[in-house]
């Protein structure tokens, strides 16, 4: 795989910034550090925005002490709906037609219009309001800034950052106690409001009419700002971008550039007597015809070893009962031995006998003879990053004086679905 030395620039991090190299480290590279901008956009997010700036326009005539009726706000969604419906909307598969997406978006509208008309259950502070504050990161100073979608003031004096989710899913409150944007968000209210008791992040989910609330506490916010500050750190150390492919690469806008699928993008659009003659075509076909011999072969000797097994039982046998070492064939012989011995369980065989054995020889003095470096465990911890403080030290330290870097690459072959072999 192509390395890329690439370094992030970055002073500022939004929390879905932040989000989209969690997800995957090369969709992060592509969007912010080689700022290539991609012209597209899903059904999802117009409808999304639409219903975002028709609830941003309600609020903001609640503010000035006029409430529209709900028609007047129906026509700013669909104006917004008109205006974000352009050429560069992809669609995914072709079973809902434009006017299907806008009625998703209307029936958001709605939904949420009935059920919080007359607007009156809070105070709106600010809506889309940018709100941030610095972080300092290894030694450098940086800023987390978002956008609040609407920021309210509750009758019982707490704050309220608003969310509004179009999603079709509706996740559960574990999902809203993790998440994190809001909750960044909410340290940036704290900082601009120091006296703030109580901070409430909400999430209307306005396809299903539903409300989630999510409370953090002092150690849950200073979690969240130590893992922040650690995920800040990754990126900027970070100078390959490794593609991390899952369930979002079908949304990914760079696909086409992306390593994992680039290949097999612009194979699916040659005609078929070009693709053959590709070069990285006829290198797969070549590799699956030698995988194919491969696994005859090892299913070949999986039957000789049987069999080998088999002989070897036999011969033991009968040396044994005929009270000899060697049997004397016409063109060989063979020695037969009978040795004891004994077998420790293993971390893999028998986990539990294993781990009571090692409780137990650490009790010893003899552990120091046997135990061993667990080289594999060192590295894999570091990357993990199981570690802090003296330990982290520790481990990189010895890391950096006695490892040494190799470039392993792997070639993992996936038969397409429509393969005969498949
Ligand atoms: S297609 Fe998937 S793996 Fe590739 S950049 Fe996009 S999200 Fe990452």
């Amino acid at each position: 795989m192509e390395t890329h030395l690439e370094e992030d620039r970055s002073f500022k991090f939004s929390p879905s910034k932040l989000g989209v190299y969690q997800n995957c480290p090369r969709r992060y590279q592509y969007r912010y550090v080689d700022k290539i901008s991609r012209a597209r956009k899903t059904p999802e997010t117009v409808v999304g925005v639409a219903v975002h700036s028709a609830f941003e326009e309600l609020y903001a005539f609640v503010t000035g002490g006029r409430t529209p009726a709900l028609d007047e706000v129906q026509g700013i969604y669909d104006r917004e709906f008109a205006a974000g419906w352009d050429a560069t909307v992809v669609e995914k598969d072709g079973r809902f037609a434009k006017d299907d997406w806008r009625k998703v978006g209307s029936d958001c509208v709605e939904l949420y219009y009935n059920g919080h008309h007359p607007f009156s259950e809070d105070r709106t502070v600010a809506v889309e309001k940018r709100v941030g504050f610095p972080i300092t990161v290894d030694g450098h100073e940086y800023r987390i800034e978002g956008f609040v979608d609407r920021l309210a003031l509750a009758s019982d004096g707490a704050f309220e950052i608003v969310d509004y989710k179009t999603a079709k899913s509706l996740p559960n409150q574990e999902h809203a106690d993790q998440d994190w944007q809001l909750a960044l968000y909410e340290l940036a209210v704290r900082r601009e409001w120091p006296d703030t008791q109580e901070v409430r992040l909400k999430w209307h989910y306005v396809r299903h009419g539903k409300t989630l609330i999510s409370i953090r506490d002092d150690v849950a916010r200073a979690k969240l700002l130590a893992d922040a500050g650690a995920l800040i750190s990754a990126i900027k150390h970070d100078h390959v971008f490794e593609p991390r492919p899952g369930p979002l690469c079908d949304w990914c806008e760079y696909r086409d550039l992306c390593p994992v699928f680039a290949h097999p993008i612009k194979v699916a659009a040659l005609p078929p007597a070009e693709r053959c003659r590709d070069d990285g075509v006829r290198l797969v076909e070549s590799y699956v015809e030698i995988e194919g011999r491969r696994k005859r072969l090892k299913d070949e000797l999986k039957t000789v070893e049987t069999e080998r097994e088999q002989a070897e039982g036999e011969l033991a046998d009968w040396a044994e009962a005929a009270g000899v070492a060697t049997i004397a064939g016409e063109s060989a012989q063979v020695t037969v031995t009978v040795k004891e011995e004994v077998h420790l369980p293993t971390k893999t065989g028998e986990a539990e006998k294993h781990a009571e054995l090692e409780a137990e020889a650490r009790k010893t003095p003899l552990w120091a003879e046997v135990a061993r470096l667990d080289g594999h465990a060192l590295l894999e911890g570091l990357k993990a990053r199981c570690w802090t403080g003296e330990l982290l030290a520790a481990a990189t330290s010895l890391v950096a004086r006695y490892g040494h870097h190799a470039r392993k690459r792997a070639v993992r072959l996936k038969r397409r679905a429509d393969s005969d072999e498949a």
